[in-house]
Parts: structure tokens; sequence; C-alpha cells
């Protein structure tokens, strides 16, 4: 452990390690700066984030919210969590991104709250004009960027074009406070009400470019959403210097294709957008040509000691987790790119020695 961590640690202890540790709002500030978002709430997960972000946006039970099909079952279990119905919205073919005529008949069989784009493994690869339209119509948009922390797009960023992004800052994604996330929007009503949710239901008040809680706890509806202060300022030590994780990242994937490329096995990178300047940083999505050569590539990996996703957690779209299977949701184009995709953490594949992180 270096000083500078020993020190965040330090404070953070002192401060009895809860959410309202100064590590917490010096975090928020730099997950801003990050992201590129002017207000950011850290929460206690991932999951905790997308509730905040869905309550925050109107969504209440009943509601229908559009998700991405090839999202975790943990973003639909969010939707749920606040009594609402995931619709599942097939990719588009070969891609990470919704399919504008998914989200067409999603929006025909009734109203959506909100719309969740997940940006798989890092995948960012949604078309401006389905963001546009959703938009118009007035239907938030709440990015689950688990697994996209580093993700950059010009000319607009995310934020510009998403209501909250909602990161997961779990120990096993790119930015790691063991368990934590955050809530990143440019919008001061929604930071308003995000806060309230994590907060026990405060009221807020704005000073400068952030909430702070002020009134009584539940003057509003709200929990304990709120970043273990301990796990904050690790996460914190981690920011020091963006440049080096975005550096070792990219070493990461350089390491990644290496090791597809190895199996001998064809494959191409799953596609993202032409605005992304960055990958999200999470993993990496060989797509082959067959299901077989998927699975072949999977075994090799696998021999050579690289932890793959699809033998460990067969990735499937999430209607066929059990809790979502009576729904019978069809998704075509889900189901046949996750036949041919292996994907893989970037952290799997070990980079040589004294590289820090
Ligand atoms: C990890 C993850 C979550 C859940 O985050 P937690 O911090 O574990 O609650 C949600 N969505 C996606 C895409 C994830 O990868």
């Amino acid at each position: 452990m270096d000083g500078m961590t020993a020190a965040y640690l330090d404070d953070a202890i002192a401060a009895g390690g809860t959410g309202n540790a100064e590590a917490v709002r010096a975090l928020e500030e730099r997950l801003g700066a990050l992201v590129g978002a002017a207000y950011t709430l850290c929460v206690s997960s991932g999951t905790t984030a997308l509730i905040s972000a869905l309550y925050a946006v109107g969504v209440r039970p009943g509601a229908r919210v559009g998700v991405s099909a090839l999202g975790p079952s943990m973003t639909g279990l969010a939707v749920t969590a606040l009594g609402a119905r995931p619709v599942f919205i097939d990719c588009s073919p070969g891609s990470f991104g919704l399919a504008a005529q998914s989200l067409g008949e999603a929006t025909g069989e009734g109203p959506l709250a909100a719309v969740v784009p997940v940006p798989m493994w890092g995948y960012w690869d949604e078309d401006p004009q389905v963001l546009a339209d959703l938009r118009q119509r007035g239907i938030p948009v709440v990015v689950d960027a688990a697994q996209a922390p580093l993700l950059r797009l010009e000319p607009q960023g995310l934020a510009d074009t998403a209501d909250v992004i909602c990161l997961s800052l779990h120990g096993r994604k790119p930015v790691k406070a063991g368990e934590g996330g955050a809530c990143l929007t440019r919008s001061e009503a929604l930071a308003d009400r995000i806060l309230a949710v994590r907060n026990f239901g405060q009221l807020a008040a704005f000073h400068g470019t952030r909430v702070e809680p002020t009134g009584p706890f539940g003057s509003r509806f709200g929990s304990n959403f709120k970043i273990n202060g301990v796990g904050a300022a690790w996460c914190l030590s981690q920011l020091d210097d963006p440049g080096i994780l975005r550096a070792r990242h990219a070493r990461l994937r350089t390491a990644a294709r290496r090791a597809f490329d190895t199996t001998g096995i064809t494959w191409h990178e799953a596609p993202h957008s032409p605005d992304v300047v960055e990958h999200g940083g999470y993993g990496l999505v060989a797509l082959c040509g067959t299901p077989e050569d998927a699975a072949r590539m999977a075994h090799r990996l696998t021999a050579d000691g690289v932890e793959v996703d699809t033998l460990r957690y067969t990735y499937a779209p999430m209607h066929t987790s059990a809790c979502f299977s009576a729904d019978g949701a069809r998704t075509p184009a889900a189901d046949a790119l996750t036949a041919l995709a292996v994907a893989c953490r970037l952290e799997a594949f070990p980079l040589p020695s004294a590289v820090g992180g």
C-alpha cells in the first residue's frame, strides 16, 4: 500500500468509515471528472445506483422499463426491486447496441418509464438516432455503465445523452471500492432525488456543483444506500492518476487480443460506435464464425489458465435467467450474438510484473 492510499484510509477510518467521510466527497469529485458529469453521488453498489436512478427518473411499481437483453440479471433485478417490470430489448445484429425495431415494438405495446442501455464488457454501440428519439419522446435513459467506467465518447460525452449514468465499484470492476457504485448526471433535479433515495429521504441544497443533505430524514422516500467510507478511500487512491488506470487497461486489452489470437481461431471484436474514443475498460469480446469455434476458443483459453466467462457463467441473454424466463421473451439477435461470443474480463490476463493498479 502506498502512502497516499494509507492516508485516505486513515482519514476514512477516523471518520468512522461512514458514507459521510471526506473520502466520499473526494471520490465523487474524481468520478465526476473521470466520466464528465456535473453531479456525482456515490452509493453502496451498482445495483443500488440503478435502483436510485430509476426511482429518480420516475419508475414506480407496475411500470415497464426497457432493458438491454444482453445485460446481466443484476440490471433486470434492479427494475424488479422497484416493483417494475423489465421489458427485454433485443440488440442490433452482432452488436451490443439496442435495436430500434425492438424498442419500437416495446413502446408499441405500452409506455416505457425508462430505457436502460448496457455497454456490456465496455462496448458502447448505441445508435445516436435511437437515443435522440427516446429524448424527444421524453423517455428517460439510464445507462448501466457498470462495465464501462472508462468509456469516453466524442464529440458528445455520455453524460450529454444519458439522464443518469450508473457505475459499479464492485471489486471485479475496473474501479474498485469492494462494494460500491455511483450515479452521475448533469441534472440538478435528478441529483437531488438520487440523494434523497440514498440518504433516508433527506432534503438537499445545492452548493456550487454539489448536493448536500440539509433537512431531516424521512422528508421524502429514501433508504440507506450510502457507500462505506473505507471502500471509498481505497477507490479514491486508484483515481490519483486516471492516466495510469487508462494506460493499464489499454495494455490489458493488448494482452487479451494476443491471447485470443494465439488460439488460432478466426474472430473479430464486437463493434463499438464511431464516437467511442475510449473503450469502457471491462472486457474483451471475440465474435467467432460458429458456436463450435466459440466453444473451442473458450476451451483453449481456459486451458491456458484464462478465466473465460462463456464457460464459467455461460454468457446468455438476460431472459434466460430463471427469475425472468417465465416472461417468454424473444430476442433472436441477442441469442445469436451470445452463441458466437467469447467474453472475458481484461483483468483475467496477467500483465508482465511491476505494473501497478
Ligand atoms: C456488476 C454489474 C452490476 C451490479 O453491480 P453491483 O455493484 O455488483 O451491484 C449491474 N450491471 C452490470 C452490467 C454489472 O456488470
